[in-house]
């Protein structure tokens, strides 16, 4: 399935309700109801799709990436928030017992206790909700703690909209529209089951064990993994797992790291590591053969399958991981195309692989291109930043438009580079990124 087709389908997933509540043919009540009713309708579906959005479904991620789809997931979020705050305010209709003269409930709301209270509930709940994921970063939780109040409120805030429009919904609590919320409930449900424990318990079959662990750079390790009996995961050079290590595969102790190792590479799978927060400034405690889990292949950061006549490689420090990977996999497989490899980072301290890297650029026709923001003295590489006039200088005043350029690295680096490219000349659909940021 092409990833284009994930937006029509997103489309009639938000469209269906609406189809649905005007398939029910009650008398009409005014628009302003009717709206305020319609952006209740899209709200919820919206707040369902986004167990699916944030689920780590291949299917999705191999396709659009895992970080545009969290990124989906965040702005879809902030429009669920705003047509779910409005939709209460919109209504001209006076809430009221039922009139025997109006079954249908075309001149007035249904007033009972249970369908107000989770209504509001669930609305009271959905903005500080919504607002803690947006300013997380500020708030001083470890990732693992707000992973899971971001889930338990999710359920919580799903199954109080739930009571909300299946007691009480004029259109929805009742025919198609109540069976499509069912439908989609238990979409949400089966989401949450497969990433919480069909996953998990899939990997207990498929346990791997720490083979090495090295401190390779300033702050940053290599962590090599090696399957503990059965095989080593199939994916492709690029991809990034869900990595826990030394904890139940039921823990939502994991973390996303690209794979550095090539395909090429296993059973032996590698992860170049910056220490940033708890779990990896850990890693130096992490004892030789401790057991492991991964979740994955994710993402769709890979050159397999698209045409390009050479292949750019543009890192932000740690972001060299996948395109080490890409890297070390031409050179497995002897790809004969040319290769630009520019890696920044801050210091020399902090350059990884050096050594393999210079080895690399002997054996194949790879060029690498360190660029220093901090250069020591004497340094006779590049300075600066990835920015316009450092890509211009790099290829020659035009990068080729036929190459691919694959960006991995920091927001501020790519959003940078990626500028910088299209400001040369490169098109978009010639240009693939991957933020190390998934929330
Ligand atoms: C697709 C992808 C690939 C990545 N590849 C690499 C890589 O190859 N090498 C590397 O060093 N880093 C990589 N990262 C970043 C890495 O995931 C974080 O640095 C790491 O999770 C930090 O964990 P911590 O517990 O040490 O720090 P914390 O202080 O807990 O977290 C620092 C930040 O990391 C992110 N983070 C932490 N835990 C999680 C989690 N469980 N899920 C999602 N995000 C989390 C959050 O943005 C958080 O604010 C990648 C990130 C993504 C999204």
């Amino acid at each position: 399935m092409p990833s284009f087709v994930l937006i029509p389908v997103y489309i009639a997933l938000m469209i269906t309700p609406l189809v649905l509540s005007f398939g029910q043919d009650l008398p009409a009540r005014g628009l302003r109801n009717d709206l305020a009713s319609g952006l209740a309708l899209v709200a919820f579906t919206i707040l369902l799709v986004e167990f699916v959005l944030s689920g780590r479904f291949r299917v999705i991620s191999r396709r659009i990436g895992s970080d545009v789809s969290m990124r989906w997931h965040q702005l879809l979020a902030r429009g669920a928030i705003v047509l779910a705050v409005a939709h209460p305010f919109l209504y001209s209709a006076p809430y009221a017992p039922a009139r025997p003269w109006d079954p249908t409930r075309a001149e007035t709301l249904l007033m009972r206790a249970d369908y107000l209270l989770a209504g509001t509930l669930a609305l009271a709940l959905l903005v500080p909700f919504v607002l803690t994921a947006i300013y997380r970063d500020q708030l001083s939780y470890r990732y693992e703690t707000w992973r899971r109040m971001h889930g338990i409120g999710a359920g919580l805030i799903v199954g109080l909209v739930a009571v909300h429009a299946l007691i009480g919904g004029r259109y929805s609590a009742q025919g198609p529209l109540a069976a499509y919320w069912v439908a989609l409930l238990a979409i949400a449900a089966a989401s949450l089951l497969f990433v919480y424990a069909l996953k998990p318990l899939s990997q207990l079959r498929h346990r791997y064990r720490v083979a090495s662990l090295e401190r390779i750079a300033e702050r940053t390790w290599e962590v090599v993994l090696e399957p503990d009996g059965g095989e080593a995961m199939t994916f492709r050079a690029g991809q990034f797992v869900w990595l826990n290590i030394g904890h139940s595969p039921f823990s939502l102790d994991e973390n996303p790291f690209s794979i550095a190792t090539a395909p090429g590479d296993r059973p032996r799978i590698g992860f170049l590591i910056k220490e940033v927060g708890d779990f990896t400034r850990s890693l130096g405690a992490v004892e030789p053969a401790t057991h492991a889990y991964i979740d994955g292949p994710h993402g769709h950061l890979t050159i397999d399958g698209r045409q390009a006549d050479g292949i750019a490689l543009i890192a932000g420090g740690v972001g060299l991981a996948p395109l080490m990977s890409i890297a070390r996999q031409m050179r497995h497989d002897g790809d004969s195309r040319p290769v630009v490899l520019v890696y920044g980072n801050r210091t020399a301290e902090q350059i990884a692989y050096r050594a393999e890297l210079d080895d690399m650029s002997r054996a194949m026709d790879m060029r690498v291109e360190h660029v220093l923001s901090e250069p020591p003295e004497g340094w006779s590489g590049r300075t600066g930043m990835i920015d316009e006039p450092q890509l211009a200088a790099i290829f020659g005043g035009r990068p080729d438009p036929r190459w691919l350029y694959v960006l991995c690295g920091p927001p501020g680096m790519l959003r940078a580079a990626e500028n910088a490219l299209r400001g040369l000349g490169v098109a978009p659909n010639r240009i693939l990124s991957e933020r190390f940021v998934y929330d």
